[in-house]
């Protein structure tokens, strides 16, 4: 098994009941100190830049990865540290918010597949269509106002929704697009520190939003919506990944670690020239050597 593997798959969920207390926030795994995990971030990234090249250039594999998280959950910090390596060519990066009343005039995952990462790239949903069996289930009033046939809208609603979400996945997975799913786990006590840091740190003011205090009040209401969820969408093809969140440092090398995974699963490696390319090429270099 491959350190990343190894890694990452005490933490990695693709059926059964998942029960948040079984997975600890604080977890840092064998790792004992910040030097440690640095180590492992810079070693995930060579990898990760490695194998991003591979993927680029054989242009028939294309990863998801999306994030979901509590506010301050560290879904921002993850993706921009754990991607810093990678050629920005080859990754595309989306955030979804409350949608557009253009949005809206749509069915819910309209807004997200036109930003499905094209054949040999990378594609982060920094939130994704899982807001709709999360906050669209905290809040049923947001679920009133989506403009979905009331007559649609029974008792089975989230159900009917895990369903469809698991079928859109297994269908991008037959396509090629291979999805990774990362709960950035964080516990209520880690959000409430994170908060003050941002009330008390001038140059973190920016990041705070009264409204996040507000939906923190909905806590253990999401904390059901997430293990919901979690139970109903995970699958060996499109699995979720339980990511320790307390402490950052131990959440990006655990989610570069599966990004690393999930590329190697691929046997990724450049394309072979055929004979008539390499006559091609040969030519070409003749030429170029002619010249005075
Ligand atoms: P940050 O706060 O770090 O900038 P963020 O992802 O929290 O990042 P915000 O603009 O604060 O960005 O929040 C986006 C909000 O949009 C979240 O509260 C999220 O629940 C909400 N949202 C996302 N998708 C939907 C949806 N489909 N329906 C309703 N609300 C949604
Ligand atoms: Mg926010």
């Amino acid at each position: 098994m491959t350190w990343a593997k190894k890694l990452v798959k005490s933490y990695r969920v693709e059926g059964g009941r998942f029960r948040r207390k079984d997975f600890d926030p604080g977890d840092t795994g064998e790792l004992k100190s910040k030097e440690q995990a640095a180590e492992l971030l810079a070693k995930g990234s060579a990898r990760m830049a490695e194998l991003q090249d591979k993927l680029y250039a054989q242009d028939r594999w294309a990863l998801l990865l999306i994030f979901q998280a509590m506010d301050a959950g560290g879904k921002d910090g993850a993706i921009k540290h754990v991607m810093s390596g990678v050629n920005p060519q080859g990754c595309q990066v989306y955030s979804f918010k409350a949608p557009s009343s253009e949005e809206l005039d749509h069915d819910y995952l309209w807004r997200t597949s036109r930003c499905l990462p094209e054949r040999g790239r990378i594609g982060i949903f920094n939130r994704s269509y899982y807001e709709e069996v999360l906050v669209v289930r905290v809040h049923p009033n947001i679920l009133a106002n989506e403009r979905v046939p009331p007559s649609l809208i029974t008792k089975n609603i989230w159900k009917e929704r895990f369903h469809d979400i698991r079928a859109f996945e297994d269908y991008l997975s037959r396509n090629g697009v291979v999805v990774r799913k990362f709960f950035l786990n964080v516990s209520k006590k880690e959000q409430k520190r994170r908060f003050l840091s941002r009330l008390d740190e001038p140059e973190k003011n920016w990041k705070f939003s009264a409204a996040d205090v507000k939906e923190r009040e909905s806590w253990d209401d999401y904390m059901e919506a997430y293990e919901e969820m979690i139970s109903h969408t995970a699958t060996p093809q499109s699995p979720w990944l339980v990511v320790p969140a307390d402490n950052k440092w131990y959440t990006r090398v655990v989610v570069s670690a599966a990004i690393v995974d999930a590329l190697e699963d691929l046997n990724l490696d450049y394309p072979v020239v055929d004979a008539q390319k390499r006559r091609e090429l040969l030519a070409a270099k003749r030429k170029l050597e002619k010249e005075a």
